[in-house]
C-alpha cells in the first residue's frame, strides 16, 4: 500500500477508475461476493441464511435493510469487548463516531483497515482528476483539520471520529505526501487538545508558508469560512507573533507552543506585508489569494448543507475557484468528484463501484410513507447502482468491508448522469423530515431555500445571514415554526419582519401552506440571535467530543435537545412573527 503511494500515477489512476466503471455491475457484484467472503463467519450474516452465497439477488433476498438502530445491539457487543466475530470476520478494534449533529447525538460506527485504503481510493481518484484541470506544484496545503480526542470504549476498543481515524492510520502521511497534500501544520497543532488554539495555529502556519501553500482545505467548507471569519478577529495577534517570533500567550498548550516555536522566527518583513495586504482589502474580499499567492483552489465538502456557507467562501475566495471534495460518511465512502471544474451548486459525484455494494431505494417507493414523521418506518424496495434513473431521487442503501449490510445512511440523492456505467449523483439532503407539525413535510432543502429567499433582503441593509436553525415550538396551540438567525451587520424592524414574512411564504409545501390558512399551523417566528451565538453551539458540540471537521450546524433542534435550544433562547435579541397569513 505504503509503496504503491509513493509513486502516485495520475494517469494510471484515471486510466483505473474508467476501466472499473465501464462494468460497474460486474465490479458490484464481485464487490459484494468479496466482502461477503471475506466476513462468512461473522454471526449477524451466518443468521441469516446466505449458506455461502454471494450473488445480490440471494443478499437482498436473505437480508433486511437496516438503521443504525437495528445494528445497535451488534455495536454494543463489540464495543463491550466481545471479540467474536459478530458483524465482520477479523475482530473490529476500532470504532468511528460520526458527528451526531445531524441525527441529535453520536454513533459508533465500526471501523477497520479496508475503509481506511477506500479513503484513499477515493482521495486518489478525485485528485487525479482535479490535478488534471488544476495542476498544483510540490508545496503544502493549509489544510483546516482537527484531530479528535480517542477514547476507550468500555471493553477497550479505541473511538474517535472517521476523519481522526483516517489520520491517525499508518498510511495516511505517506499517502497525503504522494498526493502533494501534506497539511502545513505539525501534528501538534492538528490533535490539539484545544480547539481555538489549534486554530489559530493553523492560520499562523500558513502564513509562515504562505508562499508554499497550494490550496486550502478542510473536510466540510464550514470550518474554512470559520477559520477566516477567526482571522477576522486575529490577524493583528498573528502579524505580531511573526515580528516577534513569539507565539501569543493565549496558546497554553505546551505541546502546541513546543512544535510552534521550531517554526517561528522573528520576520519583520513578512509581518509587513501581511498587515499592509490585510489593510488594503475591501471587507474581506479576496483574502484568501492575497494571503497565499500561490494557492490554486478553495477545496472541501461544499455541497447540501454547506451551501450557505458558500456565498461567504467566495467572498473570501475572490477569483479562487472553489472545488467541492467527495462524498461519504463516517460510515464509509461513496463517490468521489471527478468533474472538478463544475461550480459546487452543480457539482456531482461519481460512485466508486469497487468500494462498497451499493442500493438505491427509489424515493417514490417512500412516498408510501405519506403521514409518516419518519421516511425510515416502511420497507421498501432498492435497485442496484447501475439500475438507477437519471433524474430519480433515491435513499441510498451501503454494504461495506467492515460489517455494515444493506445499512440505510439517511441520504437522499438524485441521479444527474452516469460516467460510464456508474451514477453521477447529485447530493439532495438527509432523508428525514426536519419540519413537521401537521400535515406540512418540510426538509432540510425546503428549510435551506426558504431562508436563500429570505436573507436576500439582508443584503439590501449591508448586513449578512452568518447562521441559521430551526425549531418547531409545540408549547402553544397551535404549533408553528420557529427560525433562528444570527446576522452581522444592521438591519431595521422593518426588513427583518419582511425577512419573516418571506420565509413563512417561501415553505411552498402545501401540507404547509393550507394548514397555515387555517391556522392549524401559526404564524412563523424569526428570532435573531446575539453575534457569536452559533460559535457557543459549536463549542457546546466540540465540548462533547465532535470534531469540528465533520460539524455541521443543526438545522433543526428538537425540543430533547435542551442544551442547544436554551443557547439559542438565551441568545435571543428580537423576534418577528410573520403576518404574511393575516
Ligand atoms: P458524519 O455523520 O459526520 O459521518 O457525516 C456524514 C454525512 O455528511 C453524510 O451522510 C451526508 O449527509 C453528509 N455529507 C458527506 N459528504 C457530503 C457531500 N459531498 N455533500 C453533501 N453532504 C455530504
Amino acid at each position: 500500500m505504503l509503496e504503491k503511494l509513493e509513486e502516485f500515477d495520475m494517469d494510471k489512476v484515471i486510466q483505473e477508475f474508467e476501466s472499473l466503471t465501464k462494468d460497474a455491475e460486474m465490479v458490484q457484484r464481485e464487490t459484494l461476493k468479496r466482502i461477503l467472503e471475506d466476513n462468512a463467519s461473522a454471526e449477524y450474516l451466518q443468521s441469516l441464511g446466505l449458506n455461502g452465497r454471494t450473488d445480490p439477488e440471494s443478499f437482498k433476498a436473505c437480508v433486511p435493510l437496516v438503521t443504525h438502530k437495528e445494528l445497535e445491539p451488534y455495536i454494543y457487543r463489540i464495543i463491550d469487548g466481545d471479540a467474536s466475530p459478530i458483524l465482520t470476520g477479523k475482530p473490529i478494534t476500532t470504532m468511528s463516531l460520526s458527528s451526531g449533529t445531524t441525527q441529535g447525538k453520536p454513533k459508533y460506527v465500526p471501523w477497520n483497515d479496508e475503509l481506511f485504503e477506500t479513503t484513499m481510493q477515493i482521495y486518489q481518484t478525485s485528485f487525479a482528476f482535479r490535478n488534471r484541470e488544476f495542476p498544483i506544484k510540490s508545496g503544502k496545503a493549509l489544510s483546516f483539520v482537527y484531530g479528535s480526542k480517542q477514547s476507550k470504549t468500555k471493553g477497550g476498543l479505541a473511538a474517535r471520529t472517521a476523519t481522526s481515524n483516517v489520520f491517525c492510520s499508518a498510511g495516511y502521511k505517506c499517502g497525503m505526501r504522494a498526493l502533494q497534500s501534506l497539511c502545513c501544520s505539525p501534528d501538534e497543532v492538528i490533535f490539539g487538545p484545544d480547539f481555538f488554539q489549534s486554530l489559530y495555529c493553523h492560520l499562523l502556519c500558513g502564513l509562515i508558508f504562505r508562499e508554499e501553500v497550494q490550496f486550502v482545505s478542510s473536510t466540510f467548507a464550514h470550518s474554512i469560512v470559520h477559520a477566516f471569519r477567526t482571522f477576522e478577529q486575529v490577524w493583528e495577534e498573528l502579524c505580531n507573533d511573526i515580528r516577534e517570533g513569539v507565539l501569543t500567550s493565549n496558546v497554553t498548550v505546551p505541546s502546541i507552543r513546543m512544535a510552534m516555536s521550531k517554526l517561528l522566527k522573528p520576520n519583520p518583513e513578512l509581518a509587513n506585508l501581511i498587515h499592509r495586504k490585510c489593510t488594503g482589502l475591501s471587507n474581506w474580499y479576496g483574502l484568501i489569494p492575497e494571503l497565499f499567492p500561490n494557492a490554486k483552489y478553495i477545496y472541501g465538502i461544499m455541497t447540501g448543507s454547506m451551501e450557505p456557507y458558500l456565498k461567504k467562501l467566495r467572498h473570501y475566495a475572490g477569483e479562487l475557484p472553489l472545488l467541492t471534495a467527495d462524498y461519504g460518511s463516517s460510515e464509509g465512502w461513496i463517490a468521489a468528484n471527478v468533474n472538478p471544474k463544475l461550480p459546487p451548486e452543480l457539482a456531482t459525484y461519481a460512485v466508486l463501484p469497487h468500494i462498497g455494494y451499493f442500493e438505491f431505494i427509489p424515493l417514490t417507493e417512500l412516498e408510501n410513507a405519506k403521514g409518516e414523521p419518519d421516511f425510515l418506518c416502511v420497507d421498501p424496495q432498492s435497485v442496484g447502482l447501475t439500475e438507477v434513473k437519471v433524474g430519480e431521487e433515491y435513499e441510498i442503501v451501503m454494504t461495506n468491508p467492515a460489517g455494515l449490510y444493506r445499512y440505510r445512511l439517511g441520504d437522499v440523492v438524485k441521479v444527474m448522469g452516469f460516467h460510464n456505467s456508474t451514477p453521477e449523483l447529485k447530493f439532495i439532503r438527509r432523508s428525514s423530515l426536519l419540519l413537521n407539525i401537521n400535515i406540512d413535510k418540510n426538509t432540510e432543502t425546503d428549510l435551506q431555500l426558504a431562508v436563500e429567499a429570505a436573507s436576500k433582503l439582508l443584503a439590501e441593509e449591508k448586513s449578512e445571514l452568518v447562521d441559521f436553525s430551526s425549531h418547531v415550538d409545540l408549547s402553544k396551540e397551535p404549533g408553528h415554526y420557529v427560525i433562528f438567525w444570527e446576522i452581522s451587520g444592521e438591519a431595521s424592524e422593518e426588513v427583518l419582519h419582511e425577512c419573516c414574512n418571506r420565509l413563512d411564504k417561501s415553505f411552498v409545501d402545501a401540507g404547509y401552506t393550507s394548514s397555515r390558512k387555517v391556522n392549524c399551523i401559526g404564524a412563523l417566528e424569526l428570532r435573531v440571535v446575539r453575534r457569536g451565538t452559533f460559535q457557543k453551539i459549536l463549542d457546546h458540540y466540540v465540548g462533547l467530543g465532535t470534531a469540528v471537521n465533520q460539524y455541521k450546524t443543526p438545522r433543526c433542534v428538537g425540543s430533547s435537545n435542551t442544551r442547544v435550544l436554551q443557547i439559542l433562547s438565551d441568545n435571543v435579541v428580537n423576534n418577528y412573527l410573520s403576518t404574511a397569513f393575516n
